[in-house]
């Protein structure tokens, strides 16, 4: 959507403006407000870190395109997300260095605020101050003198409230007049110039850095050993500069933004005034959401209301959705001449694209309420809540919204773990997170708890109901405990901490609800999305074609059958599709495994399940329909009937006792059936190696644990 820009010479033909500014800025609130429907996600090149770039129209300019850069504190990152923005902002001869740079501040909080500001402005880029979240300047009593902010800062100031959508316009002209005449504004002095512990080295290199001023350089000088920019001999020289003249970056580091706090704070004081003692709505909510004990108590109470939103509002539109898909389907069947494209229209790309789509309610409402809550302020306080019991564990507060995410679909719950600064604790949450379980699993669970469980009650609570919170219980306890494992096994040196900003608590910007959740949909389906129907159209072909000859005879065995027995034509084709199952690929290597899955209770019919739902789980509850002959438009009490009718020929036995129910249900909640959410491992992690991992030991957990289960129970 964003026109790309020609070249760097002719930038001023499609302009980039960069939004930065420190977390809760409300970066992301003015990035919508500018761009509305008109962005575009994507990753920074060679990194996953989410880039979003928007158009804006500003009169008498061609489309601006606008990038929103990650919330960064300081020029010294401590996260990906910071790293980046240091590395763009670092690189003038890069394609996303912006031609201006909107900083947006919290207006409230100006005095923590301008730090990242003054070091940008030291980098001499054309700059604007927004001021955001005008709209509270009134509630909170400040009174604000603009104009002399803004000659004391160099730059053209802007009030703005994104959330009021006030103050558009004149950012508007205020860009444009940035844009025609980028050199209008120049600093007549830097905040800060590097001092006594950099001096000696910068002498030494400043002929031979690439940089445009002393601080440009003196950040170089810093960051040469990861900035992507930084040619290899230029760090080899940085490092030998950096040990011949005794420069010690962290100390440097802690020098400048003193300096910098000394320069800034009494230019915030002069310009900005309070009156009146602030309100303290957020200290007073604080004290009870904090609390050491109400708080967790409250969070448990939200998560509940959560889960029971999550399963109750969204039955209806999923029933929808697969009530649409069949409808469909059948009219498909009817219309087209049966044949093999027609199979693999309804049972590959339709079946594929339904169990794909009949997820997105779930998703929906999770995201719905995790946004409302990050909004609000609330998930910052739970992060908080649980930092130190993640910690133990090897993980960090911020995994709370991925394990949580989790429930509904693995796949943004990992993608969600870009915030957690350590690289150990993001990893650790990535490879624990598909342990919870989510709602792919529902369905098997809802078949098999039936065969494991009777149907009685307790004091009013039925033994069904228990087991299936019992298996939630499982997913994540064994989430958590392969963590501390992780957390043994794996060294690290980097130290945790979790950065956290408590911001105030506020009612949510509903465009921004509105956008989060519509992204978070829109990348399941696209990350979901093709790889369950690819893998859908190939196990089509494998459940569909077998070698001929076995092909053959299943058909002979079928005719045979159906002229013995009379049968009517919906049971001459429910019994053909069975037996074709069993003659074809998949029923092939269903026979293969099974030596390895009987010590698991499992007969070769259950291995073609396990094999067809290895790429996505809920695929089982359909093999089982096909396997059993039963049409797939029946509903699942049917299957269940006509499993407990299975008899197993060695030993007489019904097949589905309750050893084997309980171990498919262990191994359902273990073992990592999903081919997607592997490939979003394998794209946070940028390399195979973590996603093997996590199959593996998920695949061995699950095997061993449903071993267990069965061997003890029969
Ligand atoms: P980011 O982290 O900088 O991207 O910040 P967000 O856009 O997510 O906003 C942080 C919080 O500030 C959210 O709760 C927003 O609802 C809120 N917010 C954003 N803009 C405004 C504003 O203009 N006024 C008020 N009162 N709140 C705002």
């Amino acid at each position: 959507m964003a026109t790309p820009r020609t070249s760097k010479s002719s930038s001023i033909a499609s302009p980039v403006v960069g939004l930065v500014g420190n977390p809760n800025s409300g970066k992301s609130s003015l990035f919508n407000l500018l761009t509305g429907l008109r962005q575009r996600i994507g990753n920074f090149p060679g990194v996953t870190v989410e880039k979003k770039s928007g158009v804006l129209q500003i009169d008498g300019f061609p489309p601006v395109e606008i990038i929103d850069f990650p919330g960064a504190y300081s020029c010294y990152p401590t996260s990906l997300d910071e790293r980046l923005v240091v590395q763009e902002l670092t690189n003038p001869k890069g394609d996303l260095f912006p031609d201006a740079i909107l900083y947006v501040a919290d207006v409230t909080k100006l005095d923590k605020h301008l730090l990242l500001f003054t070091q940008l402005r030291d980098l001499d880029l054309p700059m604007i101050l927004v001021l955001n979240m005008a709209d509270l300047i009134k509630e909170e009593g400040l009174q604000i003198d603009v104009t002399e902010l803004s000659h004391r800062l160099g730059v053209p100031v802007v009030a703005v409230s994104a959330r009021k959508s006030q103050g558009v316009a004149e950012l508007k002209t205020a860009i444009g007049d940035l844009l025609r005449n980028p050199k209008a504004f120049r600093p007549e002095e830097p905040f800060y110039e590097p001092g006594v512990l950099a001096r000696d080295v910068l002498t030494d290199l400043r002929q031979e850095l690439p940089a445009r001023n002393d601080y440009h350089a003196l950040l170089l000088v810093h960051h040469a050993s990861w900035l992507k920019h930084v040619p290899e001999t230029m760090r080899h020289k940085v490092q030998t500069a950096r040990v011949k003249n005794g420069f010690h970056s962290l100390r440097a580091q802690v020098e400048e933004t003193m300096e910098r706090y000394d320069t800034f704070e009494p230019i915030v004081r002069n310009t900005v005034r309070r009156s009146g003692a602030r309100a303290s709505f957020t200290d007073k909510l604080d004290a009870v959401l904090t609390h050491r004990v109400l708080g967790p108590l409250i969070f448990v109470l939200i998560m509940l209301l959560l889960f029971q939103a999550l399963f109750a509002w969204t039955s209806g539109p999923m029933d929808g959705i697969e009530w649409f898909f069949e409808t469909f389907s059948s009219a498909v069947r009817e219309n087209l001449s049966a044949g093999w494209f027609t199979d693999l229209l309804v049972d590959g790309v339709f079946a594929g694209l339904g169990g794909v789509l009949v997820f997105v309610p779930q998703i929906a409402v999770l995201f719905l309420f995790i946004t409302i809550l990050e909004e609000v302020g609330y998930m910052a306080r739970a992060a908080y809540l649980f930092d130190s019991l993640m910690q133990r564990f090897g993980l960090n507060g911020r995994s709370v919204v991925a394990l949580i995410s989790g429930h509904a679909c693995a796949i943004p719950a990992i993608m969600s773990t870009r915030t957690i600064a350590n690289w150990k604790e993001r990893l650790l949450t990535i490879l624990v997170t598909p342990l919870t379980s989510c709602s792919a699993r529902i369905p098997v669970y809802v078949i098999l708890i039936s065969f494991a469980v009777p149907k009685e009650t307790f004091l009013g609570f039925g033994y069904q109901g228990l087991a299936f919170a019992g298996l939630y219980f499982l997913g994540i306890s064994s989430a958590m405990l392969s963590a501390l494992v992780f957390k043994l096994v794996l060294k690290s040196k980097e130290r945790s901490f979790l950065m956290l900003e408590m911001p105030d608590y506020r009612t949510p910007v509903w465009r921004n609800v509105g956008i989060t959740v519509w992204q978070k949909v829109k990348t399941f389906i696209m990350e979901a999305g093709k790889i369950i129907l690819l893998i859908s159209i190939i196990l089509w072909g494998l459940s569909t074609y077998g070698p001929s000859s076995s092909m053959e005879e299943a058909r002979t065995q079928v005719q045979k059958t159906v002229e013995e027995q009379g049968l009517g034509e919906a049971e001459a084709a429910n019994l053909l599709a069975s037996e074709q199952l069993e003659a074809s690929y998949a029923g092939h290597v269903g026979k293969f495994i099974e030596p390895v899955i009987r010590p698991l209770g499992y007969d070769w019919k259950i291995g073609i399940a396990l094999f067809t739902s290895f790429a996505a789980r809920e695929v089982f509850v359909g093999t089982m329909a096909i396997i059993y002959s039963i049409g797939s438009e029946d509903d699942e009490f049917r299957i269940r009937d006509r499993m407990a009718e299975e008899i197993n020929p060695r030993t007489g036995e019904p097949v589905y006792n309750t050893a084997t129910a309980w171990s498919l249900l262990v191994f359902y909640v273990f073992a990592m059936m999903c081919m997607a959410t592997l490939a979003v491992t394998k794209r946070e992690t940028g390399g195979w190696k973590w996603p093997i991992i996590q199959f593996t030991f998920m695949t061995v957990l699950a095997y061993v644990s449903a071993m267990a289960v069965y061997q003890v129970l029969s």
